[in-house]
């Protein structure tokens, strides 16, 4: 159980992020300005921090940059509009630790919140920005994936695809699970949508990079 800030102005969002947070077994403290959210951020009291840009009192950005030149290392992932990639990419400097594009998945964004929250843990693991699996690496910093020297080009949901079979390494992942992490919980369980988007990925990452699991799902080959 973890303990996250959720600083967001709009109510529909942030009751529907804090609720998915809360049924993950989360504690969810919800703060819709700048200033309070900076001041909770900055109490010592969350381990991670779920940042909205457009905020009244203070911007996000303003925020991240005081968080961070008052000491604080708390991970802070950043909700941004998807027309916001270049001060996106400015937020990833000034601090964050990652960033969700709105309209989002909760699947999505609960993928991050749990690597992050995995990788900040005082015992766990040294922090990894960079996922490497059979010769793919993947940075969810940059959003980059490349093979080797090969940058490859990949959409927003082929990327997320990746980042769910990287994660999971040599584990078999049915489609009902890829579609759930990647889709959301909405799509239609019927769709083909997994198997085409897998098409996708092994033709970018070489086709034995993914192996079919007849009857189960898919695997990561690493
Ligand atoms: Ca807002």
């Amino acid at each position: 159980m973890a303990r996250i800030l959720i600083v967001e102005d709009e109510a529909r969002i942030a009751s529907f992020v804090a609720k998915g947070l809360r049924a993950d077994g989360h504690l969810a403290t919800v703060v819709g300005d700048g200033r309070a959210g900076l001041d909770h951020a900055l109490s010592g009291d969350f381990d991670l921090v779920v940042l909205d840009i457009g905020l009244p009192g203070m911007d996000g950005f303003e925020v991240l940059d005081q968080l961070r030149s008052q000491g604080s290392s708390v991970p802070v992932i950043v909700l941004t509009a998807r027309d916001s990639v270049t001060d996106t990419v400015s937020a990833l400097e000034n601090g964050a630790d990652d960033y969700m594009p709105k309209p989002f998945r909760f699947a999505e964004l609960l993928a991050r919140v749990r690597l992050r929250l995995r990788q900040g843990g005082e015992t766990g693991p040294a922090r990894e920005d960079v996922l490497r699996a059979g010769g793919v690496h993947l940075d969810l910093r940059t959003r980059r994936a490349t093979i080797g020297e090969r940058e490859l080009d990949l959409s927003a949901r082929e990327f997320a695809l990746a980042e769910i079979f990287m994660l999971n390494p040599g584990q078999v992942l049915s489609r009902e699970q890829l579609l759930d992490q990647v889709w959301g919980f909405d799509f239609d369980p019927g769709s083909n949508v997994v198997d085409v988007y897998v098409g996708y990925l092994r033709r970018k990452f070489g086709a034995h990079a993914i192996a079919t699991v007849r009857g189960m799902g898919y695997r990561f080959v690493s």
